[in-house]
């Protein structure tokens, strides 16, 4: 296997298919990569991704009459069809979304369209997920590839968190420990949380939601899964806790490398997981970009590393940084640190301002890119025809509990 060491593996070099025809990313201060592009969604490559197969034949990328046949598999499925795209998708997938948002936003607009028998999300696994739990039982929904998963959402395993709370049990702390996990999460990481009278919480509620554990909820300390950064941004700028309140577990090592004193006397106990794009920025970023860019304003999202957050001018959830950029004066400048997709969407809708990516090095999120047209196309057609491809169904079990983490959050104060 090829590794890329800008990119990583070939799976993610795939992405880099819509690079080539985006002259916009000049502007936004990033280069393509000189390397050779894998066709996306022709073939998988185990040793390298979850990679599935496609059951009939999937449309050819090059296929000038995509958008064209979506179009009217679209219309011929009419209100039965409603599809969700993340503000993180490739913009040709995006110009079928019935509506963007973040994943919370979507999740909650599909269980608003009962009159949809089918839901398609252009997102990533744990998103269709919670679409899934939130619709009505006569809802199905899809995502159009599978491989469309979440590297964060993967570092923690349903078998990693339960061994994770057998060790809070050991050191007998987990009685009066509160599991708050972020939306992007699995289903069964969900479940776990609900199961143990936890909440979920996004980027824009972290901040109630560590309140609710700490106060009403009564915790005298939270698991936070399964995104390490997110947890220590907000524990230490809005609820002005410290470095020393906050502990990190590991869990490749035996007792998440942590001694049980560690974990009586933390406030936080941190599930070591990240974001793999947004992991990628550094202070280094931020210093370049004030350099480089006059009056700049550093925008980052949240999952980003505390060094890029004590550095940046502002931070917040995705929605956040859309209503910024959009609220701003004319001849305004931003750096903004998140998925590329979005900000260079920001760019094009803002002429008449700076917008540039905080990082030199392309970043889009792999993942959420599987989704391409050639998917989209397969999917939509095999509606027409009566077939469903790539449902996304929760075990009922999991689903309850995962409900229930999830109602506690949309009951957060
Ligand atoms: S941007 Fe990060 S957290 Fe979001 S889907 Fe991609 S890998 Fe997961």
């Amino acid at each position: 296997m090829t590794i890329n060491p800008v990119l990583g593996n070939d799976s993610v070099l795939g992405n880099d298919s819509v690079l080539g025809s985006d002259p916009g990313l000049d502007q936004l201060g990033v280069a393509p990569s000189p390397l050779a592009l894998l066709l996306l969604g022709r073939g998988s490559d185990p040793a390298s991704e979850r990679g599935v197969d496609c059951p009939g034949d999937l449309p050819a990328a090059a296929d000038p009459s995509l958008a064209t046949r979506a179009a009217a598999a679209k219309a011929a499925l009419g209100d039965r069809v409603f599809i969700l795209g993340h503000h993180y998708q490739r913009d040709d997938v995006i110009a079928f979304a019935d509506v963007t948002g973040d994943s919370f936003k979507l999740a909650q607009q599909a269980a608003a369209r009962p009159q949809a028998d089918t839901i398609i999300f252009c997102g990533v696994h744990f998103m269709a997920e919670s679409a899934d739990i939130l619709t009505g039982p006569h809802q199905r929904v899809v995502l159009p590839d599978l491989a469309a998963g979440c590297s964060m959402a993967d570092m923690a395993t349903a078998e990693q968190v339960e061994q994770a709370w057998d060790d809070l049990l050991d050191a007998g702390v987990a009685t009066d420990t509160v599991p708050v996990s972020y939306m992007n999460s699995s289903a069964a990481i969900k479940a776990f949380t609900g199961r143990h009278d936890g909440t979920i919480c996004t980027s824009s509620n972290a901040r109630r939601a560590l309140d609710w554990a700490f106060g009403e909820r009564g915790g005298a300390r939270v698991l936070f899964l399964p995104d390490q950064h997110l947890g220590r941004n907000t524990a230490i700028d809005e609820l002005g806790m410290t470095d020393a309140d906050c502990v990190v577990y590991d869990p490749r090592r035996p007792g998440g490398g942590l001694t049980h004193r560690q974990l009586r006397e933390a406030k936080m106990i941190l599930w070591r997981g990240h974001c793999s794009v947004h992991g990628r920025f550094t202070r280094a970023s931020v210093d370049e970009v004030r350099a480089r860019v006059p009056d700049v304003t550093v925008l980052v999202h949240p999952e980003c590393q505390r060094e890029v957050v004590t550095a940046a001018d502002l931070v917040g959830s995705t929605e956040y940084i859309i209503s910024v950029v959009d609220a701003a004066p004319a001849g305004s400048a931003f750096a903004v640190g998140t998925e590329l997709n979005l900000v260079r969407r920001l760019a094009l809708r803002h002429p008449d301002k700076t917008i540039v990516f905080l990082d030199r090095t392309v970043c889009f999120c792999s993942t959420m890119n599987r989704i391409d047209m050639p998917h989209l196309v397969w999917a939509l057609e095999a509606l027409v025809r009566g077939e469903t491809v790539n449902q996304i169904a929760v075990d009922p079990d999991v689903a309850t509990y995962a409900r229930k983490a999830l109602d506690q959050m949309l009951a957060l104060p």
